[in-house]
């Protein structure tokens, strides 16, 4: 066997690998074994891959190591640094990050192909030429993303006048330019695809409202895989194109699914649509009445009474760390033949899958655990709910008020249940920025505080 052959086995060893992954990654009970089979595959990617660069080195042995060991060490000890010290709910912002390293690689390796090759081989350069387009709009769009998703950017769009005709012009004015470079190679016309992929990244990004981030975050996600792709293409690397045509098509789905769950048009994100329309400048401020106050003990009480109880949660559960106490009480209660389950919204936290993964951690049974569309008929049937730490996803403005930012989101319609409990620390909007009438309907109860004391001192009283 050459060494060219061990290599390509290797590459096809960790291409089925990756599939593996992200079959297993899309059920509760096989996510642990789709995360090992792409570390599995990742190691044996990152090891062919620095054998085949020794093994056609041109430029000596000790300079060829020292060029791929240095940054791999650098690399690597920075990654595990930040996975140790990340909070689940810096996680966001963290994948953002991540995926912005994406597009920027894109973008070097596509300028080190053109200045390295020197080549007129015009599917060559049209390789180059979007490789760039893609991994520029996926920089720059993550990283506003990041800014958005760890409050240094306000959550509010961006709405200046035209904007969808701002990015059509930018659009068509970088394929031209990639059309120029294809025909007359020279570097200005690859710095103009650059910048007007930077351009156009930042403010698709921008124009769209905190409560459509979730799309725009698995969008990115979809964005980094074709940014991958296309660098596979430039430097002729069959793994890296299947590896980035898996991210970006499943990323695809993702946007998909998550379209589908906040009742927005897949083809108006692709196009940097979003937030148009009425609400896409903020609801307008409205009285909503006086809200009623609980303390810990009433709740436990009513909690003592309850038949049939259904928890929410939401962002705030993550910040407070509330899952464990979360899952006690929900222990105690079915203990005492109280029926609980949970609602989970397919936007609730600050990633997909973010309660399931949390509540899984503290061992809440699966099958309990329920998703919004098998959860909100059976609100009127249920005693008590348990709003923790959501906001935006048990908002009924989204269904009563057209002007809202987040209107025709479907909501958990947690509101008609016997009461409604609310844990949240102030009468603060959520991540959307709009005001939640929920909080001052005549069933609904607000027990400020940090969540996660506040079900501890519920479990207390119980
Ligand atoms: P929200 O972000 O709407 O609200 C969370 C609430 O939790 C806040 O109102 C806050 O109120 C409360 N809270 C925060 N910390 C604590 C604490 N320690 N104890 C008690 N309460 C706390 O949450 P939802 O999950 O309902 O909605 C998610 C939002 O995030 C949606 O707008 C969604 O579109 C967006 N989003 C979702 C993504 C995803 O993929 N899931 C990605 C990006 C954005 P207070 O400050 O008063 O305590």
């Amino acid at each position: 066997m050459t060494m060219l052959s061990i290599i390509q086995t290797a590459y096809l060893l960790a291409a089925l690998l990756f599939i593996l992954a992200l079959a297993g990654l899309s059920r509760h009970e096989s996510a642990k074994m789709g995360n090992l089979a792409g570390m599995v595959g990742m190691t044996i990617a990152g090891a062919a891959t620095v054998a085949y660069a020794l093994d056609t080195s041109q430029r000596g042995m000790l300079l060829t190591t020292v060029l791929l060991f240095v940054p791999l060490l650098v690399g690597s000890a920075i990654g595990l640094w930040r996975a140790l010290r990340v909070e689940m709910t810096g996680m966001p912002e963290l994948i953002a990050m991540l995926h912005s390293f994406v597009g920027l690689a894109a973008v070097l390796v596509g300028f080190g192909s053109y200045l390295d090759a020197g080549t007129n081989d015009v599917a060559h350069l049209v390789e180059v030429g979007l490789g760039v387009l893609i991994g520029a709009y996926t920089f720059t769009g993550s990283v506003v993303a990041f800014g958005k998703l760890s409050g240094r950017m306000a959550s509010k769009p961006l709405m200046l006048p035209q904007r969808n005709l701002l990015n059509l012009a930018m659009l068509l004015l970088a394929l031209a330019c990639c059309a120029w470079f294809a025909v007359s190679p020279t570097i200005w016309a690859l710095v103009l695809v650059a910048a007007l992929g930077f351009a156009l990244g930042f403010h698709m990004v921008a124009s769209i409202g905190g409560g459509d981030m979730p799309v725009v975050v698995s969008m990115l996600n979809s964005y980094s895989g074709w940014a991958a792709a296309a660098a596979g293409f430039m430097l002729g690397n069959d793994l890296l194109i299947i590896t980035g045509a898996l991210v970006g098509s499943s990323g695809a789905i993702l946007s998909y699914i998550m379209c589908k769950a906040m009742n927005r048009s897949f083809i108006s994100v692709i196009l940097g649509g979003f937030g148009e329309g009425a609400g896409a400048g903020g609801g307008e401020a409205r009285d909503y009445g006086e809200h009623r106050e609980a303390q810990a003990d009433e709740v436990a009480r009513l909690l003592g009474e309850a038949k049939s109880v259904v928890i929410t949660p939401g962002y705030g559960m993550a910040v407070a760390q509330a899952q464990y106490p979360v899952a006690e009480l929900t222990r105690t209660l079915r203990t005492r033949g109280v029926k609980v389950r949970f609602g989970i919204h397919p936007v609730a936290g600050r990633l997909p899958g973010h309660m399931n993964v949390l509540l899984a951690e503290a061992k809440v049974p699966y099958d309990i655990v329920l998703e919004m569309d098998e959860i909100n008929d059976d609100f009127d049937d249920t005693d008590v709910v348990l709003v923790i730490g959501a906001n935006d996803t048990v908002n009924p403005a989204a269904l009563d008020e057209p002007g809202s930012p987040i209107a025709g989101m479907p909501v958990l319609e947690v509101w008609k249940a016997g009461t409604v409990v609310v844990f949240k620390r102030s009468m603060n909007p959520g991540y959307a920025g709009v005001q939640n009438p929920l909080f001052f309907k005549e069933n609904t109860v607000m027990l400020f505080g940090d969540a996660k004391q506040r079900v501890q001192d519920i479990i207390a009283s119980l």
